[in-house]
């Protein structure tokens, strides 16, 4: 029987892109009829453990550090999620966080549950030397949370390849056998996966291959704008660009530059790789950010922060697709306002998946002992982001609701489904 769920308490932030998506779970749990005991069991994190990390600094004191690790639900499979080094870290955020993870690995159909940790502190005021000490305390306070079987942590803000180095050599030392798989992100000499580094990008472009297929876009008669330059950006950019599309925008913290006859964005690459941004960049006029996400062109790509479109820009928006390579990039409050405007959104927790796709294909490599070429991999990713989209396209048209609501459907229908056949209440 299906029962009727409690109304979700009244969101009173809706420039928070979490309380966003708690918006946006609610409304797909109620399309989906989800009964109450499986809506509060995903509403609340299986597991949430802190930790008090002592740890003597350079200069010989001992300070300590609140570390965090949140397992939202491990019900497809072990727990996957980053790692955040920063003064902001906090138990709430850690938990909207985790549970983020949990709806991104279920949509593009991995087998793995959703996490998330944290150390509150500021990696840029510690030496190399602290971080490393810091990182292997974390490690070996939460020796019986993480495990290549249980949850496997991977860099996120203020973390890193080098960061992900040490965890594994920890946990490896700890558990007296080298454990590879415990964490994703790895220096590739340690166990990294060829195609990691472009792989949030190259999923951003096979959405909007995808997402232009299905609006019968022609690539080289479109043009597009991207929002922030980054890994996501840069990449969604050069690789959006190889199918034709001309590339008439991009972004970074110094401001935009447009070009209505297109960029050279392999050249923008190699230009920020020199000067560290794209200050002073020529090859377009300079624009600010705000005209960026309102520019005349076919498709836009956020893919720097959260809550670029809201309520106030989201009408004067003209793009026909919006491809979000960024988490939450758009409110919840500007999703309604774009739908009505004809604008096709695929949503972040789809749109960006390309990069936990390819940490889940650097864990079985791991587990197998054996490594694919970068095509492999890339072959492999491509085809898990194309019929990710193809479903949740599906699903958007049956319930004829947006990709977002469509998404969130998906997910939590895989992750209720999944937790009644196990029988776990
Ligand atoms: P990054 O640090 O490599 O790049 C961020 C870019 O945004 C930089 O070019 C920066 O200058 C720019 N930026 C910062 N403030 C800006 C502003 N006000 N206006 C315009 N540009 C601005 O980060 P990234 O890894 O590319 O991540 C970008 C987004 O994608 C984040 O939301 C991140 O959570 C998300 N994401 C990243 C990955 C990944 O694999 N890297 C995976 C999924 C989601």
């Amino acid at each position: 029987m299906k029962l009727k769920f409690k109304e979700p308490a009244p969101i009173t932030d809706h420039s928070n892109p979490l309380e966003s998506m708690m918006e946006r779970f609610d409304e797909a749990a109620k399309i989906l009829g989800l009964d109450e005991s499986t809506y509060n069991a995903l509403k609340s994190p299986e597991k949430a453990v802190i930790v008090s990390l002592p740890v003597t600094m350079d200069n010989g004191k001992v300070e300590v550090f609140q570390g965090y690790r949140v397992i939202h639900s491990s019900k497809l499979g072990p727990s996957k999620g980053g790692i955040r080094y920063s003064m902001g870290v906090n138990l709430d955020e850690v938990k909207a966080l985790a549970a983020w993870m949990t709806w991104k690995c279920a949509v593009v159909g991995i087998p793995y549950g959703g996490g998330k940790g944290g150390i509150q502190c500021d990696p840029r005021e510690m030496s190399q030397g602290e971080l490393e000490r810091l990182t292997r305390a974390f490690v070996g306070a939460m020796r019986d949370v993480i495990g290549p079987e249980r949850d496997i942590p991977a860099p996120d803000m203020g973390t890193n390849p080098q960061t992900m180095a040490w965890m594994m050599d920890e946990y490896s030392k700890l558990s007296g056998q080298a454990s590879p798989a415990v964490v994703t992100g790895k220096p590739l000499v340690l166990g990294g996966s060829l195609g990691r580094v472009e792989a949030t990008g190259r999923g951003v472009m096979v959405s909007a291959r995808s997402a232009m297929a299905k609006l019968k876009m022609n690539p080289s008669e479109s043009t597009c704008a991207v929002q922030g330059f980054g890994n996501v950006g840069s990449i969604s950019a050069k690789l959006i660009e190889r199918q034709g599309v001309t590339v008439v925008a991009i972004s970074d913290i110094s401001g935009a530059y447009y070009n209505p006859d297109g960029l050279d964005i392999e050249e923008a690459i190699k230009y920020v790789t020199k000067h560290k941004s794209l200050e002073g960049y020529k090859a377009g006029k300079k624009i600010t950010n705000d005209e960026l996400l309102e520019l005349d062109v076919d498709i836009l790509v956020p893919a720097a922060l959260e809550n670029q479109i809201t309520e106030e820009n989201a009408s004067r928006i003209k793009a026909r697709l919006i491809v979000e390579g960024a988490n939450g990039p758009t409110a919840s409050t500007a999703d309604d306002i774009l739908e009505q405007n004809g604008v096709l959104v695929v949503p972040d927790i789809l749109a960006n998946a390309g990069g936990v796709s390819v940490s889940y294909f650097e864990w079985v490599q791991n587990r197998l002992g054996y490594f694919w070429t970068e095509e492999r991999v890339n072959r492999r990713a491509d085809r898990v982001m194309k019929q990710a989209f193809d479903n949740v396209y599906k699903v958007a048209r049956k319930h004829k609701c947006s990709m977002r609501t469509a998404a969130y459907i998906v997910s939590i229908k895989k992750v209720a489904d999944t937790s009644s056949l196990r029988g776990i209440f």
